[in-house]
């Protein structure tokens, strides 16, 4: 398998999820062993350089955050590094105007369909595939994360959430690109309508959180059901998108797996966490 970038640049507008207002993202081609480099700009012109790495997360809640100083950052990248797994891109510079990957539906859908339709163009370097070959876990009260060896080739997943009123849901099989583009990059991210609130509570602090979130970008929960016109896009759909969460944040690896996950409730948090524990206990 090599390497991947996209054909031609690929533009994206609108509001964060968390910060609401606009931000603009354009993902351009890269060299090889360029990785996926996010540049932030400055309204001055100027801009600063953030590599999309586990090493430079920033713990910020409801989504995956990076930033070099921990000052300034990029939030919200999660569902767009989750459709570069599902388009199989490795390096990508990708030019932000803000300081949020823009929402859209609160899926990694609308980035999916507009990368391939631009193309795909492979390079002349082999992807990097890291072989897991003993347990990792991280656990935090009532939410784990494993990975282990696996007996395939390829990365299983078992995944389960719990959600208050709905239920268990549960998510299992062996990843690919392909399954991912046509049975998870269409899961849209949730809530209840109570973050509506949370939105209120922070929205003149520095980090606010959920002040894009509607039923454009965001499934809203109301008891056990949905306020969305026209409902879910699958009756699995939170479990769905959980998944897609780990499988943007582990693209801050710079590599594919090869193992089998297990996870329960996990969290951003949780999964950068294990992405460290693999890579400190290498070095
Ligand atoms: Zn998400």
């Amino acid at each position: 398998m090599f390497q991947r970038t996209v054909r031609s640049p690929v533009r994206f507008q609108g509001p964060g999820l968390h910060t609401a207002g606009h931000h603009e993202i354009c993902i351009k081609p890269a060299r090889v062993d360029f990785g996926v480099v996010f540049r932030k700009f400055a309204k001055d012109g100027s801009f600063e350089d953030i590599h999309a790495s586990w090493k430079n997360t920033k713990d910020l809640p409801l989504c995956t955050c990076i930033s070099n100083d921990q000052v300034s950052h990029v939030r919200t990248i999660e569902h767009l590094m989750a459709a570069l797994y599902a388009c199989e891109i490795d390096n990508a510079l990708i030019e932000v105007q803000g300081s949020e990957v823009p929402i859209l539906d609160g899926s990694a859908l609308p980035f999916v369909e507009a990368i391939l339709q631009v193309g795909v163009e492979e390079q002349s370097a082999p992807r990097r595939v890291h072989v897991i070959e003993k347990t990792f876990e991280v656990t935090e009260a009532n939410r784990f994360i494993k990975i282990e060896p696996g007996e395939d080739e390829g990365l299983y997943v078992d995944l389960t959430i719990s959600l208050a009123k709905i239920g268990m849901l549960r998510w299992a099989g062996t990843l690919s690109p392909q399954l991912f583009r046509d049975e998870m990059a269409g899961a849209r991210t949730f809530g209840r309508l109570r973050n509506g609130f949370l939105a209120k509570l922070t929205r003149f602090k520095k980090d606010p959180i959920c002040l894009g979130a509607n039923t454009r970008s965001a499934l809203v929960i109301v008891g056990d059901k949905v306020i969305n016109r026209g409902g879910l896009r699958m009756p699995d759909e939170y479990v769905r998108h959980r998944v897609l969460d780990l499988m943007g944040d582990l693209m801050l690896a710079g590599c594919r797996f090869q193992g089998r996950i297990t996870a329960e409730s996990t969290a951003h948090r949780l999964n950068h966490q294990l992405l460290r524990k693999i890579f400190s206990e290498q070095a």
